[in-house]
């Protein structure tokens, strides 16, 4: 019998939130992991630095409510790197503050599992860095003291030494306290800390859904409770608390707090989603189409042998998908970009020019803003009459180059991508449309847009008619499109990252407004 090979387990902190703030460790485990395992305070945006291929495995997967259910995950893991795979137990924060690392590295080492532990930031560092509120402080606070807010029943020992931590020399910092938080004060002041220490909530620290409640301790669970914060969040007490200041370079991000759902394949949408985040918004995932292979290569194949045989004036290319198909296709042919020799190159925008220059090759025709179709075509018809042109576009792609080059010039096309939808009704991003939760949506190309809303049923159809959720296109043509749906929509400046960017700070400045004209503040945080 062939010995099986044991794999190994990653004990991974996965940091507070902001997937930047993961370590290159924890993205190096999880590039290499088979086997994710993942709990609510996880990200979703960081399992996107696991393989396509990893399997995710969600703990509240597995039977049992806490307690009993921590013994299932240990099994769980040893079972999987038993089977010989790298498993990854993503655990928020860091590994061994309150998150039961030891215990699980214990149980690795009994069953004879290798393992290694790796650090993560843990939430008290990242709500202080946020908040500007220092946990250390020359004048007020020469020691931290990280605190449970909720102990475990019949835990050995008296428990928490509520005296000690009254008489703390600095900042305590309670995790798990929120539920209990009027205890906690009350602990706190009947031992003679006083009511009018500074103190401070942090709901979801570094992320986009960050929310700060500042009070002195006496009166924080009223305010906590006035606006509606939950798990999880950390408690500051101490008197560098005091020393934050009003506002915070995180809050005051030009995006701060925005909600955005991103339609776009999701590899084109993972650089898009952290520009957002770096700008303070909360970024949803929720790809509406994807790009695939078409089923059939023969009419590409088709053309390519053409173009190799100098049969082409011209190769036009509409999209950086059309460049990534064409060249993919080359590539698997053995084929490189002599395969284009002397045809000149059209581009319908810079994007699309970049992608071609990534691959070393200079576009001939290229207009200076990303344009349309029609733009582009009139563009190269001063330059392509009595020419042979080929198309590389996808196969349901628009017909306008084609209908207007084909009145001046001879036309081919060559379909070198399919777009598919992949929108799917059940995922978790509807029900935060549903409920409102949800500010903007960006679609970025009518396929897109079609696909998103055929998946969209009437409550969430009508967020985008009433509110509260924007729609912002990125074209004039896209918004005439949603009009005609009955949908208004926000219009970019232009079809680039940066015009969306730009139209969703024009959402921004609405909520805000909205908020001044309301109650400062409101919004309620989002079910977890
Ligand atoms: N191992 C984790 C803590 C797990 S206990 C760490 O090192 O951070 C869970 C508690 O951590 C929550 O109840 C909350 O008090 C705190 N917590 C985790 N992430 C947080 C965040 N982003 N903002 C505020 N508190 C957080």
């Amino acid at each position: 019998m062939a010995v099986r090979q044991v794999g190994r387990v990653y004990l991974v902190g996965a940091g507070p939130g902001d997937v930047g703030l993961l370590t290159l460790r924890a993205v190096e485990c999880l590039r290499s992991a088979d086997f994710v395992l993942y709990d609510y305070l996880t990200s979703p945006r960081t399992l996107d630095f696991a393989r396509p291929d990893a399997e995710r495995f969600r703990v509240t997967q597995l039977p049992g409510t806490h307690p009993e259910r921590w013994r299932h995950i240990i099994a769980k893991l040893i079972e999987e790197a038993r089977k010989g795979k790298v498993v990854v137990h993503l655990k928020g924060g860091d590994p061994l503050v309150f998150g039961r690392g030891a215990e699980e590295a214990e149980a690795l080492r009994a069953a004879g599992v290798p393992y290694e532990i790796v650090p993560g930031v843990t939430a008290a560092l990242a709500a202080a860095a946020c908040t500007e509120i220092p946990l250390t402080h020359r004048a007020f606070a020469s020691a931290v003291a990280l605190v449970t807010g909720h102990e475990e029943p019949g835990k050995a020992g008296a428990g928490l030494d509520w005296g000690a931590l009254a008489n703390f020399p600095g900042t305590l910092a309670v995790y798990m306290g929120v539920t209990q938080l009027g205890h906690i004060a009350h602990e706190l002041i009947a031992r003679r800390m006083s009511p009018d220490t500074p103190a401070a909530l942090v709901y979801r620290a570094s992320t986009g859904d960050q929310r700060t409640v500042t009070a002195p301790l006496g009166e924080l669970e009223a305010a906590v409770r006035r606006a509606g914060l939950t798990r999880p969040s950390l408690l500051l007490i101490g008197p560098a608390v005091g020393s934050r200041p009003t506002t915070s370079w995180f809050e005051e991000r030009q995006l701060a707090g925005l909600r955005v759902v991103v339609t776009r394949p999701r590899d084109q949408a993972l650089g898009f989603a952290r520009r957002l985040e770096l700008l303070g918004a909360v970024a949803y995932l929720l790809p509406a189409i994807e790009v695939r292979e078409p089923a059939d290569w023969g009419p590409a194949d088709a053309a390519i042998r053409q173009l190799r045989a100098r049969g082409y004036d011209w190769v036009v290319f509409t999209s950086a998908n059309g460049v990534a198909g064409l060249l993919g296709r080359l590539r698997t042919l053995g084929l490189d970009g002599r395969a284009f020799s002397q045809a000149r190159l059209a581009a319908i925008g810079p994007a699309t020019a970049d992608a071609l220059r990534e691959a070393h090759l200079i576009t001939d025709l290229v207009p200076a803003v990303d344009a349309r179709s029609e733009q582009l075509a009139d563009l190269l018809s001063e330059h392509c009459r009595g020419n042979r042109v080929l198309l590389a576009q996808a196969t349901q792609g628009r017909e306008v180059l084609r209908e207007h080059l084909g009145a001046i010039a001879s036309v081919d096309v060559a379909p070198v991508y399919e777009q598919v939808s992949v929108a799917d009704p059940a995922h978790e991003v509807f029900d935060r449309l549903r409920r409102g939760e949800i500010d903007a949506v960006t679609l970025t190309s009518p396929n897109i847009a079609a696909a998103f809303l055929a998946a969209c049923d009437e409550t969430v159809r009508d967020r985008f008619r009433t509110g509260p959720t924007r729609l912002v296109a990125n074209s004039e043509r896209l918004a005439r499109f949603l009009g005609d749906e009955g949908y208004p929509a926000v219009v970019c400046p232009d079809p680039t990252a940066d015009g969306l960017i730009a139209g969703l700070k024009t959402v921004m400045a609405g909520k805000k407004g909205d908020e001044v004209g309301g109650s400062v503040g409101a919004g309620r945080p989002p079910a977890s």
